[in-house]
């Protein structure tokens, strides 16, 4: 196939940017690595971006789970802030999350208390149990909103706002506004509303790249959202020029 400058192939990826693990205490255990590449796959998803709660310890496991599958596999955590605003942070490589997993953890404490949350389980590709996590994934890391928003674009990943038409952990509910100064790369809606009516009711925040995703915490809610994006190959940064709308990459609604 010859390719230049313009004459770029460009294709549509069904993407799920918003998918838990068994690592997050209100997930199911059976959101294991291989069982959620699967599903993916079965779900006919192109590219899932895992996004834990505070926590990426799942994420290399799902990419090894991933291996020499049609899927790719975007490193991500769901971070809640000092608000208590759940935001993605999706990267383009496993060591920019590292970095981020760093800031995240020295600014998060507590301990589980798997009885009230649930169990945190770092599990492996073959499905096998690597260990416990204790920490307090479900807390909020002691940063803002801006803050979080920074290191997350230091580390040059995006940042979205998670499910921002739900009445809890949003930046809606916590905030009760967005507006430009926050940096949000993209907004999403969650599977419960769509993206359809999400341009009906918010229409202020027309100037937002919108997606939608799962959330999946269980394996049957793969693929009851998806975000189809017009890209020539499903990468972050063909992500970001969608985004932006540049050289036909675009969010398709
Ligand atoms: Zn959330
Ligand atoms: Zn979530």
């Amino acid at each position: 196939m010859v390719e230049s400058g313009n004459l770029k192939m460009l294709k549509i990826f069904n993407c799920d940017f918003h998918v838990h693990t068994c690592l997050s205490p209100c997930a199911e255990l059976d959101m294991h690595p291989g069982a959620l590449v699967e599903q993916a796959l079965n779900s006919k998803i192109d590219l899932i971006a895992v996004c834990d709660h505070n926590s990426s310890e799942n994420v290399s496991y799902v990419i090894k789970a991933a291996f020499g599958k049609k899927i790719e596999i975007l490193p991500g955590m769901e971070v809640t802030t000092k608000e208590e605003v759940h935001i993605l942070a999706i990267f383009n490589f496993v060591s920019d999350l590292a970095d981020m997993q760093r800031v995240v953890y020295n600014n998060l404490a507590g301990t589980n208390d798997e009885n009230r949350f649930g169990i945190q389980a770092v599990v492996n590709e073959n499905a096998e149990v690597e260990e416990i996590n204790d920490k307090l994934l479900l807390g909020s890391v002691d940063l803002s909103l801006d803050e979080v928003i920074s290191y997350i674009h230091k580390f040059n990943g995006i940042a979205v706002a998670a499910h921002i038409d739900r009445e809890s952990f949003s930046v809606l509910s916590q905030l009760g506004f967005i507006d430009a100064g926050m940096n949000f790369d993209a907004l999403e809606i969650s599977a419960a509303m769509g993206i359809k009516e999400a341009r009906a009711r918010y229409n202020e925040l027309g100037d937002y790249p919108f997606i939608t995703s799962s959330d999946a915490h269980y394996i049957k809610d793969i693929g009851r959202a998806i975000t189809k994006v017009l890209m020539e190959k499903p990468t972050l940064s063909e992500l970001k020029m969608a985004f932006r709308k540049e050289n036909g990459r675009q969010i398709l609604e």
